[in-house]
């Protein structure tokens, strides 16, 4: 077994912006890969709802939305199993490798005309690879620093900027041809991100990444693998036979799949709090920790609910209730999905300065958490009033949607990176290889309860719809923040 030393030394320690050169290959990999997922998602929603002869598969507004959160809840949950195989068979490179190849197969199978099959059967893929891939290349990022390396963080800062560039640039490049010429195009450009991400990977992996995620941290014994691997095996051969006999008899319904994604998107999680509360090697101030992470996960998930609605209901809604014809100028409705990522690359310096500055007086986490949720909420409740003004009829200006995203993503700064390393402390460090995936159920969670949230959408008036979600996550916010005393303390020593 290396040390964590002798993995550090490895990685020539600089070299990229004053950071480990590992960073670079990591950056470019996890930048390319975003832009294959965003870029994708920006126009899979059009592509879903669209009529047949607009080039979209003809399904109805409210399908189509569910199915975005199903997916997008199964693209975090399958984290689970990647960051599971990383651990225990192939090591973390091994398996970044396959699971980028998983992607750029699934986005080129849409490259393709093929109808709803097709699209499920990339989706697959997607979420394969994207389990394969996300949450290992994150906790890569953390290989490569000395523990008491002190640019660590902002090592992550960066490497969540190389995100949220992907992320913006995608619209503009998957968004415009998909929307221009035609869905295929778009989702053949989104593979070819995924393939330029591969080829980084590959071709500086060695160099610069040394020996950083070759190692399995945790083999499986000889005994073990048999046991799990029939498990397995059987499990997988009962869910195709369950999935076939439902297809075939008819009640494996768009409606029952999405119930059982929701189901299994509340259940993992507390499967996984209860599974580390009660297991031997959690400490008494461990559990602690882990009951002062709950109100937590559940703020994110309620942050994340509303964040993910970005791509799915208002980008709905920036195609259909937005005025596109600005000043004889035609915007693209995918385009309005570079806002998050335009916002989170100019505010993030500016809130990493802020907390730079307030030091030791910078907010708590819980607090940061509460008040990501008022904003959150804040940013639905300002649509109730292009909703009034319209009466849900008339064309709105596109900047209530960027005031609508600009809010969002003042919730996001105050979440997302705090989030990721509170769950890195709070958990129990027998687990600590499952952190990255644990964070990512947040997401997983918010958008599995969207698949049916989403399709309230349908049926209830705008005012009512983002009025009441708003206000959900504002009154969240509150109760966090009366609480948020007793959280800290329950954190037992970690602010
Ligand atoms: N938008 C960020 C990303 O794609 C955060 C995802 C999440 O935690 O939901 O990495
Ligand atoms: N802000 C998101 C993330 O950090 C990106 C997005 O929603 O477009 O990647």
């Amino acid at each position: 077994m290396l040390s964590k030393d002798e993995i550090v030394k490895s990685v020539p320690q600089t070299g990229f912006v004053g950071q480990p050169k590992g960073l670079f290959t990591l950056f470019f990999t996890e930048f390319w890969e975003r832009f294959s997922y965003y870029g994708m998602r920006a126009i899979l929603i059009f592509f879903m709802y669209y009529e047949l002869h607009e080039g979209g598969l003809g399904l109805d507004r409210g399908t189509a939305n569910s199915i975005m959160a199903i997916y997008g809840s199964l693209v975090y949950m399958s984290g689970i199993i990647g960051g599971w195989i990383a651990d225990r068979i192939l090591g973390t490179r091994k398996t970044i490798f396959y699971g980028g190849v998983f992607i750029m197969i699934g986005h080129a199978l849409l490259a393709f005309p093929g109808g709803v099959t097709m699209l499920f059967i990339s989706m697959a893929f997607i979420v394969i690879g994207t389990g394969l891939l996300k949450s290992n290349v994150s906790s890569l990022v953390g290989d490569i620093y000395a523990d008491t390396d002190n640019r660590r963080d902002a090592g992550f800062s960066i490497f969540y900027m190389g995100i949220n560039m992907g992320a913006f640039i995608a619209p503009f490049v998957v968004g415009t041809i998909g929307q221009t010429y035609n869905f295929h195009l778009g989702f053949g450009l989104a593979g070819i991100g995924m393939l330029i991400g591969l080829i980084v990977f590959k071709v500086t992996e060695k160099k610069y990444l040394g020996l950083a995620g070759l190692q399995v941290n945790n083999p499986l014994k000889p005994e073990e693998r048999k046991k799990i691997f029939t498990r397995f095996g059987i499990v997988a051969l009962i869910l195709i036979i369950a999935t076939v006999a439902g297809i075939l008899t008819g009640t494996l319904t768009m409606n029952v799949f999405s119930l059982i994604i929701t189901i299994l998107g509340i259940l993992i999680p507390t499967i996984f709090f209860i599974y580390m509360y009660r297991s031997e090697k959690t400490t008494n101030d461990e559990k602690s920790r882990l009951l002062a992470y709950i109100p937590l996960f559940l703020s994110a998930v309620m942050f994340w609910a509303i964040q993910e609605q970005g791509a799915t209901i208002l980008a709905t809604y920036a195609d259909e209730r937005t005025q596109l014809n600005v000043g004889g100028f035609q915007l693209k409705s995918s385009w309005f999905q570079s806002l998050n990522p335009l916002f989170v690359i100019t505010l993030a310096p500016l809130f990493a300065t802020l907390w730079y500055k307030w030091g030791d007086n910078q907010p708590s986490t819980p607090r940061k958490f509460s008040y990501s949720l008022f904003f959150a909420g804040l940013s639905f409740l300002v649509m109730m009033i292009p909703a009034h003004l319209s009466g849900g009829e008339t064309l709105v200006s596109p900047l209530w949607l960027v005031l609508s995203f600009f809010l969002v993503v003042i919730g996001e700064l105050l979440l997302s990176p705090v989030g990721l390393s509170a769950t890195t402390k709070l958990a129990p460090k027998a687990f600590a290889a499952q952190t990255m995936s644990l964070w990512f159920l947040t997401s997983a969670a918010a958008q599995a309860i969207n698949a049916q949230l989403v399709k309230v959408y349908e049926v209830v008036s705008e005012f009512t719809y983002f009025g009441f979600i708003g206000t959900l996550s504002i009154v969240m916010g509150i109760i966090i923040l009366v609480i948020s005393p007793i959280i800290s303390k329950a954190m037992r020593g970690i602010n």
